[in-house]
């Protein structure tokens, strides 16, 4: 909390294995966020340095140019700051050294909103996980607790505490974000990971992400939407245009009650 009393923006915290991670899981609800104010970060554990068949790419090299089109990305979604950890591509494990990295990424940020792989989900590519359940470490309790960590804390930096958690990548959803007006800017975002998506055209593309999203929409029947598992530690905090969504979906589930206690076949069935 800043002491001069200044508004501070909403900040936001997205922690992925691999540059492109985070525009084909949760583009769309960054550059939402973006779009209402809030500040968001990006922290890449690694720049994806075996992600090419080109055998004549030194991993640095490709690292560099990975973490270039990261930004560039980043910047197509309003988002100004990346942070890399470079961890080796396919390589990332899970222990005191990663867990206290991104404990440290969070009590720099300080979000109250983290976005992160669902590392629960099943198999999955090995740093996805990893990072997933590592990230959920780092918010829970890590981060909070000041004996955790302590040399961060006696070096400045205090305990963070994080809201809620959205976990991109998951089986099981239950919290879906519209993200309808931010298709074309999603595309692009996609494209600007050139060493990714080389095969394919923009059209592809876009007819591929808007296959995705109707799935996903349909699973939480919104338009066009991103899925994620929601956690939440204390305050809340919802995203704008999510919470309406989601007040809409209620208000339609309450209509759809009360058209079927309306239902003689209905009725008699609970009776
Ligand atoms: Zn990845």
């Amino acid at each position: 909390m800043s002491e001069d009393n200044e508004p501070q923006p909403r900040r936001a915290l997205v922690v992925m294995a691999h540059p492109d991670d985070i525009e084909f899981t949760c583009g769309g609800t960054v550059a939402q966020l973006a779009d209402d104010g809030w500040e968001v970060t990006f922290c890449l554990v690694t720049s994806g340095d075996k992600g090419s068949k080109d055998e004549s790419l030194a991993p640095s090299d490709l690292a560099a140019l990975r973490e270039a089109e990261q930004e560039a990305a980043a910047a197509e979604l309003g988002v100004h700051r990346c942070i890399f950890l470079r961890w080796p591509d396919g390589f990332v494990e899970d222990g005191p050294e990663l867990r206290g990295a991104l404990v440290r990424v969070v009590r720099e940020v300080r979000p109250e909103l983290l976005i992160t792989w669902d590392g629960y989900r099943g198999f999955n590519h090995r740093d996805h996980r990893t990072v997933g359940i590592a990230a959920l470490d780092a918010v829970f309790p890590l981060s909070r607790n000041p004996h955790t960590y302590a040399e961060q804390v006696s070096g400045g930096l205090e305990p963070h505490r994080v809201n809620s958690v959205l976990l991109a990548g998951a089986r099981e959803p239950d919290y879906w974000v519209d993200v309808s007006d931010q298709l074309e800017r999603r595309v692009d975002s996609l494209f600007r990971h050139a060493t990714q998506v080389q095969a394919m055209n923009r059209e592809e593309m876009a007819k591929r992400m808007a296959e995705r999203q109707r799935r996903a929409a349909a699973e939480g029947r919104v338009p066009w939407a991103e899925s994620f598992r929601r956690l939440t530690f204390g305050g809340v905090s919802r995203p704008r245009r999510a919470a309406a969504l989601a007040a809409l979906k209620k208000e339609r589930e309450q209509a759809e009650q009360e058209a079927s206690e309306q239902d003689p076949v209905a009725q008699e069935a609970a009776s």
